[in-house]
């Protein structure tokens, strides 16, 4: 991405599709800025965030997470409360427990030289636990710390989530109240600190999202000022293009849209929480993944849409994921049998099972199963086909992994599909299973597990290097 600053004072980001996501005036600009546990490990940490923050006047919203790992076999402060609240499960004592989340923000607050007191938040926090706290409350105590000594280091408002993100009754996110109350709210302060991770149930009890989630209340933040941008700061430069455990040292991916996004993470690829993207989404607010660590770093880029003129790159990432049966269903005449599909389907349903995919021939259907869902109850599952369809044969196949092909660049390109067969081919592997979407964002094979990884770099090969 290049930031182009032009001389009447505004500035635009051009990313290197040469794609202009906005163009505005520099002073108009706000983004928000989200912090993960990583970025908020420590003292260290926190001036490199504090830094990041003041180097561009726009970044006036922030969202934080609680103090995550320093060193690999570190334990982040989420999990150090989430184990106080099995000891008092446990009726054991949380003294020892407790002393040690105290210990990690004291340590933060005397290393920034911070004129600052937490000890009444600790004990009331410490008093609510022992006497029993929900989990979530407790969870959600290690944003709201760090939240507070971020505002007070930084000289910004701490807004308290709670007081602006809304669950319904059935705790899924309240979106409109949310909006509604969180503009209000944010509209009052100019510099604020928000900690991620929680909002409030309607009886006023504190509930969380999933683990990572302080990257939806980043989004939820971004959403509701109408930010310009939403920057997600992690300990990476962005997303790769393939899974480094398997391909050596992949690029990153400097721009990809949010439904290749979707495609990649439903295949495991993330660089953060799924569900961060769909608040922004709605309103096209770009997100960029940033390293806290390597603030030169470019970092990936995540809009809605990109120029299609602009697209310099066929495939924009490569993901897969182990773990999948395939079920295969041979019958006669089975084109011209009208409701084939539907007598399937309808026993896949009655076992609660999702299909992944359903590539088809003329006398046969294979179906892309889950093992997780499906193993358990293989045997009654494929009885209930049977009984259904009449089948001629069923056979079925596991060990298969999924790999996906993603990219924006696929579309209308004659050849793509036949580079990523020859690429597989070549590499000696057997592909048991294809399936292309209708818009041409992706391509999906199956091979055999143990095909997986060079399955994964025979297509990076082909395309990227
Ligand atoms: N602290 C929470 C977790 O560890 C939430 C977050 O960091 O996003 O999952």
């Amino acid at each position: 991405m290049l930031i182009i600053p032009k001389n009447n004072g505004s500035i635009s980001y051009v990313t290197l599709e040469n794609t202009i996501i906005f163009d505005k005036g520099y002073l108009e600009m706000v983004k928000v800025v989200k912090f993960g546990g990583s970025s908020l490990a420590d003292a260290e940490q926190f001036k490199k965030v504090a830094e990041i923050i003041k180097s561009e006047d726009s970044r006036r919203y922030v969202v934080a997470s609680a103090p995550g790992k320093r060193y690999d076999d570190d334990i982040k402060v989420t999990d150090m409360l989430y184990s106080c609240y099995k000891l008092v499960k446990e009726n054991k004592d949380i003294d020892e427990a407790f002393k040690l989340i105290e210990d990690r923000y004291n340590g933060i607050i005397k290393d920034l030289g911070l004129d600052f007191w937490l000890q009444p938040e600790f004990d009331r926090i410490k008093n609510a636990i022992v006497h029993h706290a929900g989990r979530d409350y407790i969870a959600s105590r290690g944003e709201y710390l760090n939240s507070m000594i971020l505002a007070k280091y930084l000289g910004y408002d701490f807004v308290d989530a709670e007081e602006g993100i809304f669950f319904t009754e059935n705790g899924v996110l309240d979106t409109e109240k949310t909006n509604e109350e969180l503009t209000k709210i944010l509209k009052e302060h100019t510099h604020a600190v928000v900690p991620g991770f929680y909002g409030v149930m309607p009886n006023g009890t504190i509930k969380t999202f999933s683990r990572g989630g302080s990257d939806i209340t980043g989004s939820i933040v971004a959403r509701a000022i109408g930010a310009d941008i939403y920057e997600n700061w992690t300990d990476v430069s962005g997303m790769l293009m393939a899974d480094p455990r398997c391909v050596k040292n992949p690029k990153v991916i400097n721009t990809i849209t949010y439904a290749e996004l979707r495609e990649l993470a439903y295949m495991g690829a993330t660089v953060m929480h799924e569900d961060a993207i769909f608040p922004v989404r709605e309103k096209g607010i770009p997100i960029n993944i940033r390293n806290t660590n390597k603030p030169e770093d470019a970092g990936t880029m995540i809009v809605s849409k990109v120029d299609s003129n602009k697209v310099d790159t066929v495939i924009t990432g490569i993901a897969g994921k182990k773990g999948f049966s395939v079920i295969s269903i041979e019958k006669s005449m089975m084109n011209a049998e009208i409701g084939f599909g539907r007598k399937v389907l309808e026993a896949l349903e009655n076992h609660k099972i999702c299909f992944e995919h359903l590539p088809s021939g003329i006398d046969t259907m294979s179906v892309v199963v889950n093992d997780n869902d499906f193993l358990p109850v293989k045997e009654t599952l494929i009885a209930d086909i049977q009984r259904k369809t009449k089948a001629d044969n069923i056979s079925v196949y596991n060990g298969i992994a999924l790999v996906a092909v993603v990219g924006r660049g696929m579309a209308g390109v004659k050849g793509t599909a036949g580079r990523v067969f020859g690429a597989i081919g070549n590499a000696g592997i057997n592909i048991r299973m294809i399936d292309q979407g209708s818009s041409e964002l992706n391509i999906i094979v199956g091979v055999a597990e143990d095909d997986y990884v060079k399955t994964l770099e025979a297509i990076y090969n082909e395309f990227v290097k």
